[in-house]
């Protein structure tokens, strides 16, 4: 402490004024527990304390580390080839994708370094395509390479402010925890809405008075899309009028909305004249597959519009792709290929029980196939290896050291149990 000034915070509350306030928020003993008592009837609450804290440490790491996030934005081939590692397939959106990311950065450090009066505008990424394709694990790995902050929301979790759910701010807070709350980072972080198509104003909506979330939750996203300083809770869930706020300016965040938009191919399929070929007709599943490939490659602003987003809210999100459903061989590919591939995974797995996993090359079909039955995309199959080796993973680590155990197509069907393999060394 300064020199002539004898001052030692001191706990207050358990004893003493019970009627005292946080001098920072004004909320009471009652309600804030334990406060820290200073000079001249000055408290301070523990929320206040860890406010405080965050933005001091915010600004040591400020000034300790005077380098921009970026000096170089990689090329968009540098994304592309980065994303090829971890993501099977869907070569278009990576393209889309990388193009848009590298120059929402490259705003961004132009930005920082210029001061000329060309603002450019930011271009917040829309993916469209079925669950399990691929669209959070694009945002994801980009932010991972682009060492920013990422957070996942869901759309469906929002409500208008005022009715019983999340406000929209709230996604802005797992942005900050994300960046363990440095705000500066997580003022250029990227946020992830998942399941933004549920959110259209649909026909079906009963109610008289307003949509408790549909287009008056789009409202409220547009205003964080577009570039606003939002107030955020520091302790999330709903807003309180006597509450501090953080406030983080949303210009610089990248959005990314995902959604699956079911039923969009025959909306497309109006727009362009084309007959969709029904269920009901005697037609190859795959030449049916092909067409609904073909036509949400061909989908236009107009076609989300129809779908029922506001056109406030498709212009704020001026990039758009769309991920095409996984093939059988694409599951396959999913299952080998990628660095973390379930494949090695599993194999990694049996490696710290000792003991040594193959898969038969059929099984990898076979797990693929019955994936696709259950219409999750890549999410499907895990659950699939795993009830496949149900018994083995519950047996493994009671086994001796050394064993190898191969998965067949039988095993992943269920008709055969996994056991391990004779060892012909022994036998011999
Ligand atoms: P969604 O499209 O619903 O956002 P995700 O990206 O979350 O789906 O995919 C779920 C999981 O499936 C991922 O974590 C990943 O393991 C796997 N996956 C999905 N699509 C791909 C893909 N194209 N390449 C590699 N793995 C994938």
């Amino acid at each position: 402490m300064p020199s002539g000034q004898d001052f030692t915070p001191t706990k207050r509350g358990s004893t003493g004024k019970k009627n005292a306030n946080c001098s920072f928020c004004r909320k009471s003993y009652r309600e804030v527990g334990p406060l820290v008592e200073g000079p001249d009837d000055v408290y301070i609450c523990g929320e206040c304390i860890e406010l405080c804290q965050s933005i001091l440490d915010q600004e040591h790491r400020r000034r300790g580390d005077p380098r921009r996030l970026f000096t170089e934005v990689p090329t968009p081939r540098q994304i592309v080839e980065h994303l090829e590692q971890y993501v099977i397939g869907q070569e278009h959106a990576k393209k889309t994708l990388a193009v848009a990311v590298h120059n929402h950065y490259k705003r961004l450090l132009h930005h920082e370094q210029s001061d000329d009066d060309v603002e450019l505008e930011k271009s917040n990424i829309m993916l469209i395509g079925p669950t399990g394709c691929g669209k959070t694990l694009m945002a994801r790995t980009l932010a991972r390479f682009l060492q920013v902050p990422f957070a996942i929301g869901d759309a469906t979790t929002l409500t208008e402010a005022g009715y019983v759910g999340e406000d929209v701010e709230n996604l802005l807070l797992k942005l900050l925890h994300a960046a363990d709350f440095d705000i500066e980072a997580a003022q250029r972080g990227i946020l992830f809405i998942d399941e933004i198509d549920k959110i259209g104003k649909t026909s079906s909506n009963v109610s008289i008075t307003r949509d408790v979330s549909g287009e008056g939750v789009q409202q409220a996203l547009l205003k964080m899309l577009e570039g606003t300083v939002a107030n955020v809770p520091p302790q999330g869930g709903r807003k309180h009028p006597e509450q501090q706020y953080i406030q983080i300016d949303t210009t610089n965040i990248l959005f990314i909305c995902g959604g699956t938009f079911v039923g969009l191919e025959d909306i497309i399929a109006k727009r362009q004249g084309t007959r969709m070929i029904g269920f009901g007709q005697q037609i190859e599943q795959d030449v049916a597959e092909q067409q609904r490939r073909e036509l949400l490659g061909d989908v236009t602003v107009d076609d989300i519009l129809e779908f029922g987003l506001i056109p406030e809210l498709v212009g704020r999100l001026p990039v758009l792709s769309s991920l095409l459903p996984l093939g059988e061989e694409d599951l396959v590919r999913i299952m080998t290929e990628p660095k973390n591939s379930l494949v090695r995974q599993f194999q990694k797995f049996f490696e710290l029980e000792n003991a040594e996993l193959t898969f038969a090359p059929e099984s990898l079909r076979e797990i693929a196939r019955s994936a696709m039955t259950k219409d999750t995309g890549a999410r499907g199959l895990r659950s699939v290896i795993e009830a496949a080796m149900f018994e083995i993973l519950f047996e493994l680590p009671e086994q001796e050291d050394g064993r190898k155990y191969e998965l067949t197509a039988e095993m992943v069907r269920g008709e055969e149990h996994m056991f391990p393999q004779q060892d012909d060394s022994a036998a011999a």
